[in-house]
């Protein structure tokens, strides 16, 4: 079956319904949320009316909330411990989203790794790893998904060794996992149009079971780049023909895929994007036709 979304909004006002009612609208059937602004930590009061009528929206449309993602804000960085303070409120801000996801019902919450910005990868990985076993307890049960990166700056998580390390220090292996960024993985030097031998590596090193979603993203550099800029499917160096054998690759099927591509004009092209993919037929002029 094909679990395909996007990024939604999730605002103070309409909360999960709002982001439900969005993706319906773009055709999809599983979708992605931040429980509020993804630059901050402003986080709004959980409205257990709209929560209700949101899951039976979901019901009603045939979306399997178990599939349905949320993103931890950019800001957390569990990599970095230089200020103390900093870091804590990175570890107490996200142990305040998996309870936040407990009482949203979400059983996959996506996490990028962190930045070690000059105290190098292995104490970055030390640092990520006491974090998250700070965090991940048996309180909730919910799974962080490890996000790989394109390796700007000083990201860490850019390779499948640095996924690996971190994973293997983590205690609650049941509450750990991989979200695959095909932007990033392209940014980060793995090449997409070979993607069986990229899960190939995963699942030699820590197991393909561990990846739990998928970002669904062209990129606007080339391989290697370690830029991180989305691109619109099909219009990046990665192309259209590779993200549907992304997409639809077998070993995945059950694993929701999320496109968080740019917005053109203020317009989402998700419904677009999603129509071109169910169809697997691609729309060069789509951007000049539709805006
Ligand atoms: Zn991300
Ligand atoms: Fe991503
Ligand atoms: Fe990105």
């Amino acid at each position: 079956m094909l679990y395909i979304g996007s990024h939604v909004s999730y605002t103070k006002d309409d909360q999960l319904l709002g982001a439900v009612k969005e993706s319906i609208s773009y055709g999809a059937n599983t979708f992605m949320f931040y429980t509020g602004a993804p630059q901050n930590t402003v986080r709004s009061k959980i409205d257990l009316n709209k929560l209700n009528e949101a899951k039976q929206l979901m019901i009603d449309n045939n979306i399997d909330y178990s599939k349905v993602i949320v993103h931890a804000p950019y800001i957390i960085n569990l990599a970095n411990n230089k200020e103390e303070d900093k870091y804590n409120f990175s570890i107490r801000f996200l142990q305040d989203e998996l309870e936040r996801c407990s009482i949203l019902g979400i059983s996959n919450i996506v996490l990028h790794p962190g930045s070690h910005v000059g105290l190098g990868v292995d104490t970055a990985i030390k640092n990520i790893i006491n974090a998250l076993n700070i965090v991940l307890d048996n309180s909730y049960n919910i799974r962080i998904l490890l996000e790989t990166m394109a390796g700007k700056g000083t990201e860490v998580g850019r390779t499948i060794d640095e996924i690996k390390e971190i994973i293997d220090g983590v205690k609650y292996k049941e509450k750990i996992g991989i979200c695959l960024d095909t932007c990033h993985l392209n940014d980060a030097g793995y090449d997409i149009s070979n993607f069986d031998s990229i899960l190939d590596e995963i699942d030699n090193k820590i197991g393909i079971e561990y990846v739990k979603c998928v970002h669904v993203n062209d990129s606007k550099n080339p391989r290697e780049s370690h830029k991180d800029r989305h691109e619109n499917i099909g219009f990046g160096t990665i192309g259209f023909d590779n993200l549907i054998s992304v997409i639809y690759n077998e070993r995945l099927s059950e694993i929701p895929k999320i496109l968080e591509t740019p917005y053109i004009n203020d317009n989402a092209l998700y419904k677009l994007e999603i129509e071109q993919i169910k169809n697997k037929k691609f729309n060069p002029n789509l951007k000049e036709e539709i805006f």
